[in-house]
């Protein structure tokens, strides 16, 4: 977890220079419950008094209105993230095909009747409705700025909710034109409400009174926010350290290039980033050789990118080098890189045990830890060996395989010869064990409660009523 300011000022740097860009006061206390009351009422008006047709056509506009806005978005959140700009694109393009899915999956959330023995239930009926959870506090993070504020925006909003948004501290810029683009659209001002601040105004948040909350983060802010929710929606996306297991029958220039791609780009700064490989002995030295190679030949200013801050970059570092100390194998990278900005070469790591702090915990940067292994059930067990439960993948040609070893992976997502596509609009991205509260339901429905209506039709009471 980053260890964010807690001071008076909210100030967005650009990591590619470490210049200061924008400077924001937080919202206050007062103002916050100002705008929770605001909400409240919003909310009212936009699920009781707005059809679901009504709310479906603004967030079409709203899709309309960020297509065209897609340039100056991701030109912005390149500014406060650093990461190259056609990475970011791609993520903001994968989350616009969000708006059609949930549009479309929101047909199956109709309030509906539940079939009823009449020999039991004598002139009753009973319906199944679904309703908004109400105001939602949604606490954001700074890595994926637009994907991960619009895979709750769209839902939350589709189905009648308010929000009381806080984006991360490290993105405030992106994440207010958001609001200021959800507002274009259509949607009341006290319906989506932007909130500033870092730590302190997302705890106030989550001691509000808001309906529910949906945060994306770091585990030890998760279970805070866990011990606090008390018996309110709780949606928790939080860290992960997902394992690659490379098989003996992988093809190795395939599992090479994905691990490189899923462990180096964006500066490591991804959730599902492949952070511990455990790769087969028989062919361990072509992969690493093939691996090393790639790591080495990145332009780290071009397709890898900087880390968010310098304290971020300290961390990985110290890890690095801490590793290295314990008996590590440095094979390439484990260097801050010349110039400014907070730049960090590629690095691959050969570790003999999982208890190095680099691979037991999430690293959040440019690091590749790899193991080598005897066989596939010793990775399934160095892998499974984790309170980290967000995703995994497979570097094999054997499908039969990979489905027993996806069915037998503790994670939320699993990627076979593939690497960080997710379903549409996020859909089922979800981990389980620590890294997030796993659910059956599709995306939709965890924004919506169920509620049961019983409706005994006629005057006479029941027969076995005193
Ligand atoms: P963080 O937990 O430090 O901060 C995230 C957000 O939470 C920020 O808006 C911050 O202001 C707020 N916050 C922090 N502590 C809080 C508290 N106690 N109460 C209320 N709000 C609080 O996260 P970070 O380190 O900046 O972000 C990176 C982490 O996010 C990584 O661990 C990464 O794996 C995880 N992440 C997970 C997913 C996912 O979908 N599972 C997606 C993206 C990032």
């Amino acid at each position: 977890m980053l260890s964010h300011s807690r001071s008076m000022k909210v100030t967005s740097i650009n990591p590619r220079t470490g210049e200061k860009l924008w400077e924001f006061r937080p919202t206050s206390a007062r103002r916050l419950d100002e705008a929770l009351a605001k909400a409240k009422k919003g909310q009212e008006a936009w699920w009781g008094r707005t059809s679901r047709e009504t709310r479906v056509e603004v967030l079409r506009e709203m899709e309309r209105v960020f297509a065209k806005a897609k340039d100056e978005v991701v030109d912005l959140a390149y500014l406060e993230l650093g990461v190259p700009k056609r990475s970011i694109a791609a993520s903001y393009d994968s989350a616009m095909r969000g708006f059609q899915h949930y549009i479309r999956r929101y047909e199956a959330f109709q309030d509906r009747p539940f079939p009823l023995d009449p020999a039991l239930w004598l002139n009753t009926e009973a319906s199944i409705r679904y309703e908004p959870l109400g105001v939602i506090g949604h606490i954001g993070v700074w890595n994926f700025p637009f994907w991960q504020t619009m895979i709750t925006t769209v839902p939350a909003l589709l189905t009648g909710n308010a929000v009381l948004f806080k984006p991360s501290e490290l993105t405030t810029a992106t994440g207010l034109r958001i609001a200021g683009l959800v507002h274009e659209s259509g949607v009341p001002e006290d319906v989506y409400v932007p909130i500033i601040g870092g730590v302190e105004v997302g705890r106030r948040l989550v001691g509000s009174g808001v309906d529910a909350i949906v945060f994306t983060g770091s585990i030890g802010a998760g279970m805070s926010i866990a011990r606090r929710a008390g018996t309110r929606p709780l949606i928790l996306e939080l860290s992960g350290n997902d394992p690659g297991i490379v098989c003996a029958d992988a093809d190795l220039e395939q599992a090479a290039r994905g691990v490189a791609t899923g462990t180096f780009s964006r500066a490591g700064q991804v959730c599902i980033r492949v952070k511990r490989v455990y790769v087969h002995r028989s062919i361990a030295e072509g992969f690493i050789d093939r691996l090393v190679k790639i790591a080495a030949g990145l332009d780290v200013r071009e397709q890898v990118g900087p880390m968010i801050r310098a304290e971020a970059r300290d961390r990985v570092h110290g890890l690095v080098q801490d590793a290295v100390s314990k008996g590590a194998k440095l094979l390439t990278g484990g260097n801050k890189a010349f110039g400014p900005g907070y730049f960090y070469e590629p690095t691959v790591l050969l570790i003999k045990d999982d208890s190095l702090e680099v691979i037991a915990k999430e690293t959040f940067g440019p690091v590749c830890s790899v193991r080598v292994v005897e066989d596939e059930e010793e990775a399934l067990r160095l892998a499974n060996d984790s309170p980290y439960g967000l995703g995994a993948t497979i570097w094999t040609k054997d499908s039969g395989k990979a489905s027993i070893l996806a069915s037998r992976l503790q994670a939320g997502n699993i990627w076979v010869n593939e690497w960080g596509r997710s379903l549409t609009g996020g859909e089922y991205f979800q981990g389980c064990k620590c890294s997030g509260i796993a659910s059956s339901q599709e995306r939709l429905g965890l924004f919506l409660r169920k509620k049961s209506v019983i409706l005994h039709r006629t005057p006479e009471p029941r027969p076995s009523w005193f």
